[in-house]
């Protein structure tokens, strides 16, 4: 294996070395060194691959041991045709095990005496087996000859292997530079065939990412159904985002496809969007599914904390926080409560860029507070009175989770569903969600700063400025498109790119 890969090597680097022009790559090609002296020294000692044998005519010793059981098995293969003839049972076989060793076999069906000199060995069913001295001597002759064989290759294997420790930083320099080479063509391939784009890597938090993909989901769909989404954390926009919206509509599939965007594009690959701008971050948090571990005596809701406080304890303003789910594992108001601190405090002290997904339709609210925090859903619609999930991300807040019709498709008992619908507060059927434009949100959010802004502690000439971006942001919001995809173009001035 090792010749065939060095062999390989020269291959790969004669191919690169004439195509390969970006840095990384040529520096790559420049340690393969597909080191001829260690592969004539193996090709010369090892056989082919199958033979898994050292070649006997490296070494005297070897040649002679093997003729030596070879003449053993051909003498072994010609008593079968001695002893049939002397003992007159044409059916008489010679055989092998690894527990019994060389025996001759006569069938039951076909005994007759046989000779002194046969000595029985083992009794089958419907056979008896036997050896007879010259057999038996053959047979020690062999595994003598064998064990000699074995010996022998180990020493001149281990001559051998010590002769390649010469070759081994040339050896592992060459692998080193393969492996390289094989995950870049891995990514390369996959950004060829799945369309990814080059992201923009900035030094500066912020993501901006247009009709983003997630590689995975997106694959296992037929071509064209996986529906992209626009990402957009900045300092002007707000870098939190929650996300509301029904079971089944695509929270966990956006928030992951965010992540994994980031991590691709910072191992240094091409990313399945449109086009990206990704601030670097230091560190990529999440907190994704519900999980226990009860073996080491910690419940869900013990590790979604655990999970939490690890978050909260080590984002900086550089990281990517992804929150699927906070304070689903305990009490309504408490987990509220819960939910509601942790995305303040990320919002207020710790600034990370943060996803946050969650049926608290309540924490939608703090977008209104908060100007760093902004409220996205995942737009659904109805079809002759069944929901259609449209999995696009759009702004504005999930008016229900639809958990009953969600429990319906999965085929919770109709006596079941309609019990909770009877005790649901609200009726569900009128529950048609009202996307809120992109317009309304921007107005929305003007008043809420309005009625936050302490005027005893602005100057005159913060509140003028204050007053102006009031007014850019309404007359921008007013004029805008409005739908998942005008939340890019929205934005995109104030992510301070003008195409
Ligand atoms: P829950 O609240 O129940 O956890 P969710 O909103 O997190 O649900 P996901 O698990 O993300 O929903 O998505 C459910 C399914 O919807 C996915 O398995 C996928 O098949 C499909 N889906 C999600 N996002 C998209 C998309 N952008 N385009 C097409 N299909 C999607």
């Amino acid at each position: 294996a090792l010749s065939a890969t060095l062999a390989t090597a020269a291959d790969v680097r004669q191919l690169l070395s004439a195509s390969a022009d970006a840095r990384l790559l040529r520096e790559a090609v420049q340690e393969i060194d597909p080191v001829d002296e260690a592969r004539a020294l193996i090709d010369a000692n090892v056989g082919d691959a199958h033979a898994q044998a050292l070649r006997s005519e490296r070494d005297p010793r070897l040649a002679a041991i093997h003729e030596a059981i070879d003449t053993d098995r051909a003498l072994i293969a010609g008593l079968e045709r001695d002893e049939r003839e002397r003992t007159g049972i044409r059916s008489l076989k010679v055989g092998y095990n690894k527990v019994f060793g060389y025996y001759f076999e006569v069938s039951h069906a076909n005994r007759r005496p046989v000779p002194d000199d046969f000595e029985r060995k083992q009794t089958l069913t419907n056979a008896e087996r036997y050896t007879t001295p010259t057999l038996k001597a053959a047979e020690l002759r062999i595994a003598a000859g064998e064990e000699r064989l074995a010996t022998l290759e180990r020493e001149l294997y281990v001559a051998l292997v010590e002769e390649l420790g010469g070759c081994v930083a040339r050896i592992r320099a060459t692998a080193g530079a393969l492996a390289t080479i094989d995950a870049l063509q891995a990514l390369a391939t996959v950004a060829a065939e799945q369309r990814y784009v080059r992201p923009r890597l900035l030094d500066a938090p912020g993501l901006r990412i247009e009709a983003g993909r997630h590689p995975l989901v997106e694959r296992g769909l037929a071509p064209g159904d996986f529906v992209p989404n626009d990402t957009l954390l900045s300092d002007e926009r707000g870098r939190v985002v929650i996300l509301t919206g029904p079971n089944m509509a695509g929270k966990s599939t956006y928030l992951r496809q965010v992540a994994l965007i980031v991590l691709l594009a910072q191992i240094g690959s091409f990313v399945p969007a449109d086009e990206a701008d990704i601030g670097l971050v230091d560190r990529i948090f999440t907190r994704l599914g519900a999980h226990d571990d009860l073996a080491h005596g910690q419940s869900t809701f013990m590790v979604e904390m655990l999970e939490t406080a690890t978050i909260l304890n080590h984002a900086t303003e550089r990281s990517l926080v992804v929150l699927d789910e906070i304070g689903r594992g305990t009490g309504t108001e408490d987990g509220l409560a819960i939910a509601t601190a942790v995305v303040e405090h990320l919002a207020e002290h710790v600034g990370a860029l943060t996803l946050f997904a969650t049926h608290f339709r309540e924490l939608s609210h703090l977008a209104e507070r908060h100007p760093n925090v902004r409220a996205l859903q995942t737009a659904i619609t109805r079809h002759d009175g069944a929901i259609v999930f449209l999995h696009a991300i759009v702004p504005g807040v999930a008016d229900s989770a639809f958990g009953i019709e969600i429990a319906q498709l999965a085929g919770v008992p109709q006596q079941v569903i309609e019990r909770a619908q009877a005790v649901a507060p609200a009726a569900l059927a009128v529950a048609l969600p009202a996307f809120s434009s992109a317009s309304a949100m921007a107005g929305d959010r003007v008043i809420a700063e309005l009625l936050t802004l302490d005027i005893a502690s602005t100057t005159p000439l913060e509140a003028l400025n204050q007053l102006a971006d009031y007014q850019r942001r309404l007359r921008l919001a007013a004029v805008e498109p409005v739908g998942p995809r005008a939340l890019v173009a929205e934005e995109r001035r104030d992510f301070g790119r003008a195409d």
